[in-house]
């Protein structure tokens, strides 16, 4: 509707075709939520016209206007998709503007991890695939450490807006342990530098009569009015991307003021990132892989349990259904691996092939990997927690070569993409794929989630960051079978009161997204729900940006929204 106006005020794309919207429609999630227009900015100069444009159409009356971003779309939650202004970041607002060494410090996810050293800093366009930003990091020895399983699919934008992890969360934390300040477009459609502020630059910033100076106020009222009721409310886990980080904003050990945790996490929801600088640390050379055979889900607590005695940069799991999609679908799994790999892929899959074939599957592959620039170290280490299982009578293997490591960890990284690939008939089903447990709570809580599970005739795949009790169920569904809403309807709610009851989070890095956001009062309380949308009032009071999201999501908009069977 708005196509030619808008085309005449930004210098990027302006797209409605038939294709574009169909494309737009959808993400990784089980939603089909058709767009109006999409846009692709130029640069942040455009990112401010079109805040400031969807303001000029809220006075004229046109309410449901709003202003979504977006990078790759694999958002698992539906948190990319919307019914209006759907902006695309990674045609053109992308790029890494610049990779340094800094002097080093210490650092220490806030909850759960050892201290580790950051050495480096980047700046970094929203809109870059994260594949392009590592090989920039690498160049000088660097990595931003919480990058996700979809690393070679996403882009560093939506992994903070999501509060992304991986594979080596469980010693780093997430994207809000590794963003140190940010460029955002507010409300006001001005662009801001935004970074932890002590209490005498947030007392300066709270007089500016502008939208920063407006939140500033708010937010910093807000957190000291419900200091005891956020400090209650954070999820006590080692990670999560549920609700706002309202509890993270204020460090009272530190007497700092960080209005990035507002960002990280938030899904676009209290405004558009146009700039991120990340926290690095540097590139450790060795590592060693144990790779644990498990028979059943029961072993997984005591194994878990005896692991994390240990210092593991990575703990991993996968399932005997993902092994299997990997071997059936093998020519797609290796499409992006390139085809020098391609034989040495084929051979190192051997014993994979042997197991299909005769049968002699295990149930769940656990990865325990340890880092270092020591190999005698990290060699010594992963044979003392071979000794420190070996009672559990499981098996196990010390991995050699490189090649062999990278397998294991393709198979996990790439277990999603193909499963949902590849699923005919079925669909990927992710709406209670992001659960994550204290791994103390898991000896209770595994059983009595599997009970739950086995009432209902579904196959699904596990896999998942194990160190973090954060463990990916993905049922495959029929959509076609009208019974499938129902059952997403009345899983949702008995799985999520579990994870209540055992103090987990409903999401760990997938984030709320259409799927999460109406049960967010079954897990925080309509408490600390009223906080979370007095931190969108302050950013956002008209409703601009990703509507729906974090707060005002419906249980009607799941099931207006989800995939239909005609689709
Ligand atoms: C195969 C597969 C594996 C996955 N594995 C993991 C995993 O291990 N860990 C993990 O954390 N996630 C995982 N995900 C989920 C997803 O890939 C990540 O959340 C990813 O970081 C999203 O990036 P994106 O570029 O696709 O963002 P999108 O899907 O396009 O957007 C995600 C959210 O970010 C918002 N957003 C995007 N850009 C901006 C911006 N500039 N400003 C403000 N908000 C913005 C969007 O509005 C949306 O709400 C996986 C997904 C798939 C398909």
């Amino acid at each position: 509707m708005f196509k030619e106006e808008l085309k005449k005020i930004i210098k990027g794309d302006v797209e409605d075709s038939k294709s574009a919207l169909e494309k737009y429609s959808h993400d990784y999630s089980i939603f089909e939520v058709p767009p109006e227009v999409i846009v692709f900015p130029k640069d942040s100069e455009d990112v401010k016209a079109l805040v400031k444009f969807v303001n000029k159409k809220r006075e004229q009356g046109y309410f449901y206007v709003s202003l979504t971003p977006r990078g790759e779309g694999t958002c698992m939650s539906g948190g990319s998709l919307n019914t209006s202004i759907i902006m695309d970041m990674s045609r053109f607002m992308s790029g890494t503007l610049e990779v340094k060494k800094v002097k080093e410090f210490s650092q220490k996810p806030d909850i759960g991890g050892r201290s580790y050293a950051v050495s480096g800093e980047a700046r970094v366009l929203p809109g870059t695939f994260y594949r392009n930003f590592e090989k920039e990091t690498l160049k000088q020895g660097l990595l931003m450490p919480c990058y996700p399983a979809s690393k070679n699919l996403c882009t560093v934008g939506g992994m903070v807006a999501n509060n992304g992890a991986g594979e080596k969360t469980l010693k780093y934390g997430q994207n809000k342990d590794f963003v140190k300040s940010l460029k955002v477009v507010l409300d006001d459609g001005e662009e801001y530098e935004i970074s932890e502020m002590t209490k005498e630059q947030l007392e300066a910033k709270s007089l500016e009569e502008n939208s920063l100076g407006r939140i500033c106020r708010k937010i910093w009222n807000l957190v000291k009015r419900n200091e005891e009721e956020l400090k209650n409310a954070k999820p006590k886990t080692s990670k999560n991307s549920s609700g706002y980080l309202v509890w993270d904003v204020w460090n009272e050990s530190e007497n700092t003021f960080d209005l990035t945790k507002l960002f990280v996490g938030a899904q676009g929801t209290t405004g558009i990132i146009t700039e991120i600088t990340y926290r690095l640390v540097s590139v450790e050379e060795q590592s060693k892989l144990l790779v644990i055979f498990l028979k059943d889900l029961e072993q997984i607590p005591e194994l878990t349990t005896e692991l994390l005695k240990f210092d593991l940069e990575t703990l991993e799991v996968y399932d005997d259904n993902t092994i299997k999609f990997a071997i059936k679908f093998f020519r797609s799994f290796l499409k992006d691996k390139g085809l020098g790999g391609v034989f040495r892929y084929m051979k190192n899959f051997l014993p994979e092939f042997m197991m299909v074939l005769t049968g002699g599957m295990p149930k769940l592959i656990v990865l325990a990997e340890f880092v270092s620039n020591d190999k005698f170290e990290i060699q010594n280490e992963a044979e003392q927690a071979k000794r420190e299982i070996s009672h559990m009578k499981l098996k196990t293997r010390i991995i050699k070569t490189d090649e062999e490591r990278n397998k294991y960890f393709d198979i996990r990284r790439d277990s999603f993409k193909l499963l949902s690939d590849h699923s005919k008939g079925t669909k990927t089903a992710p709406f209670i794929d992001d659960i994550a447990i204290n791994p103390k709570n898991l000896p209770q809580y595994l059983p009595e989630l599997t009970k739950l599970l086995s009432e209902y005739d579904m196959l699904y795949t596990i896999a998942g960051h194990l160190g973090n009790g954060n463990l990916h169920i993905i049922p495959l569904m029929d959509f076609k079978d009208p019974k499938t809403e129902n059952i997403i309807l009345e899983l949702s709610p008995k799985v999520y009161s579990l994870v209540k009851k055992y103090e987990g989070s409903m999401t760990a890095e997938h984030n709320d997204g259409i799927i999460r956001t109406p049960f967010l009062p079954l897990m925080f309380g309509e408490k600390i729900v009223q906080v979370f949308a007095e931190v969108k009032e302050a950013f956002d009071p008209k409703n601009i940006f990703n509507p729906g999201k974090k707060v005002g999501g419906t249980i009607d908009d799941i099931s207006k929204y989800i995939q239909k069977p005609s689709s």
